[in-house]
C-alpha cells in the first residue's frame, strides 16, 4: 500500500508519517528525488537549489516528475508513506499503482496557527492575521508551479481531522489503515500460476524460444519445466541442439530438434520425483504442440491454461477437446 499525504502547513502530516513508520511503512518525501538530482549534478543541497532544481525538473518533465521517479523506487511488497503531495499530477502519477491512497490531513487555521506558535521557528508568522495572509498567498494560486493544496484536498480519497489529541489522531489513522488493508488487491490464481510459469521460462536454455509450463494440483505447484536440451547434455545455447543453432525456420525440421518442451519437462520432472499429475492443471506460456498435447492427455492432466497461441496448434486443440481435457487462454503480459 502507498499512502500519499497532503495537507496544509502544520496540519499533522509529519505526525502521520511518524505513526505509519512505527507500523512498518517506509517513508519517502518527493523532495528526496530533488536531493538526489542535486547530488548527481555535484551541487550542494541547499534550500535555494532545492527550489531551483525542483522547478526545473517540473518545467522539463511535467508536474508529475517527482512522483514518477519515486514510483520507480517502490517495491511491490512493501508499504510506503509519501509526504507532501502538492500537485494533482503527482497524485495522478502515484495512482497508477492500484494500492495508492491519497490522504488529506486537516486542521482548522486556528489550530494550525497555535502549533506554529508553539514550535516558534525563526521566520514564522507572529499573529493570526499574518499567518492567514501568508497562507492565502500560497493557496489557490493558479500559477501551475505553485502549490495547489486546495484542489489536493478535494482529490483526496480520505480526509482525516487532526485537531484534538495525538491519541485520537492515531486512532483515526489506525481505523483507516485497517479498512484499506482489508481491501487487499492481489493476483487471482490464474494470474499467479501463469506468472510463475513465465518466471520459469527465464531459465530456458534454448536459443529459439523460451517456454515453460507448471503443473498445479489443489492450487499447489507440483512440477515445473522449461524448454531446452535433456539433462546431462550440452545446453542449446552452447551449441547442444544443431537444429536450433542452425536457425531453422519456425515449424521446420522439428524431428531433428534436441530440445525438450516446457510441458514435456514438467511432466517428466513429476515422473522423476514419482509424483502423479493425474487430475492436475497445466499452465504453459505457449499453447502446447501436438507431441506435448498427447503427453498431457495420457498423463491424465484435466485442464490446460495457456498464455500465448502457438501457430501450429489447431490439431492440438481438437485432440484435447476430443479427449475431454479443458483448454483455455489466460493471457498475462
Ligand atoms: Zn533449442
Ligand atoms: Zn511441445
Amino acid at each position: 500500500m502507498i499512502v500519499g499525504l497532503t495537507g496544509r502547513n502544520c496540519s499533522g502530516k509529519g505526525e502521520a508519517v511518524e505513526f505509519l513508520k512505527t507500523k512498518g511503512f517506509y517513508s519517502y518525501s518527493l523532495s528526496d528525488v530533488i536531493r538526489d538530482e542535486i547530488r548527481g549534478r555535484g551541487m550542494d543541497v541547499t534550500r535555494e537549489n532545492l527550489i531551483k532544481v525542483g522547478n526545473e525538473l517540473r518545467r522539463r518533465h511535467g508536474h508529475g516528475v517527482l512522483a514518477e521517479r519515486i514510483l520507480e523506487r517502490l517495491e511491490p511488497d512493501r508499504n510506503y508513506v509519501i509526504d507532501s503531495i502538492r500537485h494533482p499530477a503527482e497524485a495522478q502519477a502515484l495512482s497508477r499503482r492500484s494500492d495508492f491512497l491519497l490522504l488529506a490531513v486537516q486542521a482548522s487555521a486556528q489550530v494550525r496557527f497555535e502549533r506554529i506558535r508553539q514550535r516558534d521557528r525563526p521566520g514564522d508568522p507572529q499573529t493570526f492575521e499574518e499567518f492567514r495572509q501568508t497562507e492565502e498567498k500560497e493557496l489557490g494560486n493558479s500559477g501551475s508551479e505553485r502549490q495547489q493544496l486546495d484542489s489536493m484536498e478535494d482529490l483526496a480519497n480520505h480526509r482525516i481531522r487532526n485537531e484534538t489529541t495525538l491519541e485520537e489522531f492515531h486512532n483515526r489513522l489506525s481505523v483507516l489503515l485497517l479498512q484499506q488493508m482489508s481491501r487487499m488487491d492481489r493476483p487471482g490464481w490464474d494470474e499467479y500460476f501463469m506468472r510463475i510459469a513465465k518466471v520459469a521460462s527465464l531459465r530456458s536454455n534454448c536459443v529459439k524460444r523460451k517456454v515453460a509450463a507448471i503443473i498445479v494440483r489443489d492450487k499447489r505447484v507440483i512440477s515445473t519445466g522449461y524448454n531446452g536440451t535433456p539433462r546431462g547434455t550440452k545446453n542449446c545455447y552452447e551449441g547442444g541442439c544443431p537444429r536450433c543453432n542452425s536457425l531453422a525456420d519456425s515449424g521446420t525440421r522439428l524431428e531433428e530438434c534436441l530440445c525438450s518442451h516446457g510441458e514435456e519437462n514438467a511432466i517428466t520432472q513429476a515422473a522423476y520425483h514419482g509424483v502423479s499429475v493425474k487430475g492436475g492443471t497445466l499452465y504453459t506460456t505457449f499453447a502446447p504442440c501436438l507431441m506435448c498435447t498427447k503427453m498431457i492427455i495420457n498423463a491424465g492432466i484435466r485442464e490446460v491454461v495457456y498464455n500465448q497461441d502457438y501457430p501450429l496448434n489447431d490439431t492440438s486443440f481438437r485432440l484435447l477437446e476430443e479427449a475431454g481435457v479443458q483448454c483455455r487462454q489466460h493471457a498475462v503480459d
